[in-house]
């Protein structure tokens, strides 16, 4: 048997594994003694849409910064389908950023700005502008649009025009930091659907930022979540929702109770109610004597008595929210406020200032490090 020296930092490939088009070990960036992006590795993979999620100045600009080579890292390696490209500049990379200013040219046609990178590339006129035609039909803008003066287009317009003109470039890989945050609501979840087709359509591997996990959940086939700096959880938008790594992850995947538990001999209790708790805990948690039951909204209920769920709790609901088919319902427990989310099928039939006893059952709680 021979012994590994050194610990792999990725499986070995096979005929199952593809090759990451991008890998990233170790990488690092410090602006003085502070790191905006400290000790990432993460391999991306051919083909793949791959959302980078967390609140803003979590690094999230930085970390794309370097992959599209207009930073360096300070430490670590990138390297592009197995060459090294930490100092490589983004001009010479098959690599293009799509920013949420578009960087548009601004007195020039919708023709000419996508026809921008072939003409660098000294493509012939005809040759050009069938491809541009070609563009415009990917992105769903009308052919006619060629000659339009660009600033005369909508906002939702000019990002399908940004987008014709990244593929254009004709990259492997396109990046995308938060290219839809300053659409309206309507706009941004059509152009989310639109961009999950294109991803489809061409084949190409995308690497999105944004702040917002629902445009993550839309699009993404796996979801990096930061913060400050790190990736705390790489996964399948079901595995983020479903098995968040900590509390961090559980809270900004939405709205989520969450209740402090003590191991005291064998039993756990609340911190806050010191009521005893039933618990499933995870493998990686079975010799914790603190943790973090998260709880979403829609696995609480009302019950009718203390052996209506594996744990309840006694409060009085102070608000209710119409959702349309579903009802958010607020709950006062002492100083705790919990959220109910039931179907109006469901609703709560009580009395409003009367004490309501709500619960869960230990199965359908996420269980997390303190
Ligand atoms: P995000 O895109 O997630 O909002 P950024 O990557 O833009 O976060 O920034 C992460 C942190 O790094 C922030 O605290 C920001 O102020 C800091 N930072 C980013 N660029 C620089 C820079 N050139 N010099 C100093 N600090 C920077
Ligand atoms: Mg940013």
């Amino acid at each position: 048997m021979k012994l590994a020296l050194v610990e792999p930092t990725s499986p070995a490939p096979d005929a199952d594994t593809p090759l990451p088009v991008l890998q990233l070990v170790g990488v690092r960036k410090t602006f003085g003694e502070f790191a905006a992006v400290d000790n990432i590795s993460l391999d991306i993979y051919e083909g793949e849409f791959l959302t980078i999620v967390g609140p803003s100045g979590s690094g999230k600009t930085t970390l794309l910064r370097m992959l599209a080579g207009m930073e360096s890292p300070s430490e670590g390696n990138i390297t592009l389908r197995g060459e090294l490209i930490n100092d490589v500049p983004s001009n010479r990379r098959p690599t293009c950023l799509v920013f949420q200013s578009l960087a548009l040219f601004p007195h020039k046609t919708v023709g000419e700005n996508i026809e921008f990178p072939l003409k660098v590339k000294n493509v012939p006129p005809a040759q050009r502008k069938e491809r541009a035609l070609e563009l415009l039909r990917m992105v769903r803008l009308p052919e006619n649009y060629y000659g339009k003066n660009v600033m005369k287009c909508s906002g939702g317009e000019k990002q399908r025009v940004a987008l014709a003109r990244a593929f254009a470039y004709d990259p492997d890989v396109l990046f995308f930091d938060e290219p839809l945050s300053a659409l309206d609501y309507k706009l941004k979840k059509a152009m989310e659907k639109e961009l999950k087709d294109l991803h489809r359509e061409s084949g190409k591997t995308f690497i999105y930022i944004t702040h917002s996990l629902e445009e993550a959940m839309v699009m993404s086939d796996r979801i990096g979540v930061m913060r400050s700096g790190k990736l705390v959880q790489v996964g399948t938008p079901e595995d983020i929702y479903s098995r968040p790594a900590d509390r961090f992850v559980s809270e900004f995947v939405g709205e989520v109770n969450v209740v402090a538990a003590t191991k005291k001999g064998a039993e756990w209790s609340a911190d806050d109610f010191g009521t005893r708790l039933r618990v499933v805990l995870p493998a990686d948690l079975a010799a914790a004597t603190a943790a973090s039951i998260v709880v979403r909204p829609e696995f609480m209920r009302f019950v009718d008595a203390p052996s209506g769920a594996d744990n309840v709790l006694e409060g009085t609901i102070y608000n209710e929210y119409s959702l349309g088919s579903r009802i958010q319902y607020q709950v006062r427990v002492g100083e705790k406020t919990f959220l109910l989310e039931l179907s109006r099928a469901s609703a709560f039939k009580g009395a409003f200032d009367k004490p309501a006893l709500i619960g869960w059952d230990a199965r359908d709680a996420i269980v997390v490090g303190a």
